[in-house]
């Protein structure tokens, strides 16, 4: 055997799961495989002046190397079970509370000492969301912000480097099962291990897939989010912004009865195009120095699809959706809240006159040219809904950015210890199904660290 434990992917969950176990066993032999590069060499070519949107690079940088999908996050580390995934299902509501807790720790001694911690607990805005019919999800939300996210990631980096072999740019083709433990073969060759960590996010999503059908490990998916981003003047929000940072809201629509949610909220952020698999949509980020802020904020407003028998391609549906706002505006839409509402498309002109100035440069266009009627109308609801705790929210020159897809990675198999059917070989963070989020995700690293370091050899 090359290896004690081999870890597929460098995001939160695979960098945890590495510092855990050279916590726990400094003599166990160690490797992370990863597709994407170095944290230093990651790049987006994106630079808003020569190159303006995607140009589909072989591996996106956004979303792989050191640090996964949340190197250039914003950081927003939720302490909760109420959402960013369904972790305590599998191990316990105060085990999982603990570990995340635990990871803050130690983002905070590697570098992120001295940022925000937000919490909802009591807040008078629980009531005053309750009075308008919305919800208002309870949580504690540590605030790295994009630039103190990617330093505690340099500082986890350098800490790792001499105790971890490192494989980057090294892309997993397939794991099997061999005597005494896996073997997995990328381009350079096959390294084998007596346990074997997944956690491939949601760029390997796909990959994540193929695997469990080749190695006849169960799966279930049934679930899209789909929505846009919301961009509008700082101030409107700046009650619920200052209080809590982040504040997840949700509101049930009267006319379908479905669940519309703010998620990923960037106070004073900018707003940012994501590439999965060659299907460009919307995300979003903001900075903890204020001399990168900008003077508006963005969230998601995403409405929740569940889908049932027949149906089982939840991602093809939603990837269908992005693919048409792709082959409509070349990339990204943006429209105005105002000309949605008067059924016209919004021009360069008519987004260049709005008050609201865009911080991405997307393509003025029509989002009910994209988006289902059902889904479309939740989000006007949501937004009439909001109007009433954030009035302003509503505006004519409130823009929508569109599409936001929250793509759910296929459910896989595992027990409570999150382990497949095959003894050691575990499947963690995002790429599970079961976890969502930075800090879920750094949790299941860590809580199958501390299984294995026992009895890894
Ligand atoms: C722009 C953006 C902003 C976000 N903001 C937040 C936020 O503020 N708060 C929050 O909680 N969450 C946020 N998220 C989500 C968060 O980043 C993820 O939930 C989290 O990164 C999941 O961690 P993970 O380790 O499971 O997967 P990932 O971070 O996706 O890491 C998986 C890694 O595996 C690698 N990989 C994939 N396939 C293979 C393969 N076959 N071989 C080798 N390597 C492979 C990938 O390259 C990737 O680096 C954001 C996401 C994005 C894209």
């Amino acid at each position: 055997m090359n290896y004690d434990v081999m870890i597929i992917g460098a995001g939160p969950g695979g960098i945890f799961s590495a510092y855990e176990l050279v916590q726990r066993d400094p003599s166990l032999r160690v490797a992370v495989f990863e597709s994407g590069h170095r944290l230093d060499r990651r790049t987006c070519p994106i630079d808003g002046d020569k190159v303006k949107s995607c140009v589909h690079c072989p591996v996106c940088s956004i979303m792989s190397g050191f640090g996964g999908a949340g190197a250039f996050s914003d950081g927003k580390y939720n302490i909760t079970n109420d959402f960013g995934g369904t972790l305590h299902e599998y191990i316990g509501k105060q085990k999982a509370l603990e570990l995340m807790h635990y990871v803050d720790e130690i983002n905070m001694r590697y570098g992120g000492e001295g940022t925000k911690m937000y919490s909802t607990a009591g807040s008078d805005l629980k009531k005053v969301c309750m009075q308008n019919d919305l919800h208002l999800l309870n949580a504690s939300v540590r605030h790295l912000g994009t630039d103190i996210n990617y330093v505690v990631l340099g500082h986890l980096y350098d800490f790792l480097k001499d105790k971890v072999t490192f494989y980057f740019d090294m892309p997993v083709d397939t794991v099997e099962a061999a005597a005494d433990g896996y073997r997995i073969r990328c381009a350079a060759g096959e390294y084998t291990g007596r346990q074997c960590i997944i956690s491939v996010g949601r760029s390997g999503s796909k990959w994540m897939e193929r695997v469990c059908h080749e190695m006849g490990i169960e799966t279930q998916s049934n679930r899209v989010d789909i929505g846009v981003r919301v961009e509008l003047p700082a101030e409107i929000f700046a009650h619920l912004t200052d209080e809590l940072y982040e504040s997840k809201i949700v509101y049930r629509t009267p006319k379908y009865g479905d669940r519309v949610r703010t998620f990923c909220m960037n106070p004073r952020g900018a707003v940012v195009t994501e590439n999965t698999n060659g299907i460009v949509t919307v995300n979003g980020h903001s900075y903890e120095d204020p001399a990168r802020q900008t003077g508006n904020t963005n969230f998601a407003l995403l409405v929740a699809k569940h889908f049932s028998e027949p149906f089982k391609d939840s991602n093809g549906y939603g990837e269908s959706i992005a693919r048409l706002s792709n082959m409509l505006g070349g990339g990204v839409m943006v429209q105005r809240f105002g000309d949605l509402i008067r059924g016209q498309r919004s021009t360069p002109s008519r987004i260049e006159e709005s008050f609201t100035v865009p911080t991405l440069n997307a393509s003025p266009g029509d989002l009910s040219l994209v988006l289902p009627k059902r889904i479309l109308d939740g989000i006007i609801e949501m937004i009439y809904a909001l109007d009433k705790v954030a009035p302003g929210t509503a505006n004519d020159d409130t823009l929508l950015y569109g599409v936001e897809v929250k793509f759910y990675n296929m459910e896989v198999a595992v027990g409570p210890d999150l382990q497949t059917r095959y003894p050691g070989l575990y499947i963690i963070g995002d790429g599970s199904g079961i976890t969502h989020s930075l800090s879920h995700a750094s949790a299941s690293g860590v809580y199958v660290a501390r299984q294995i370091a026992g009895d890894a050899r």
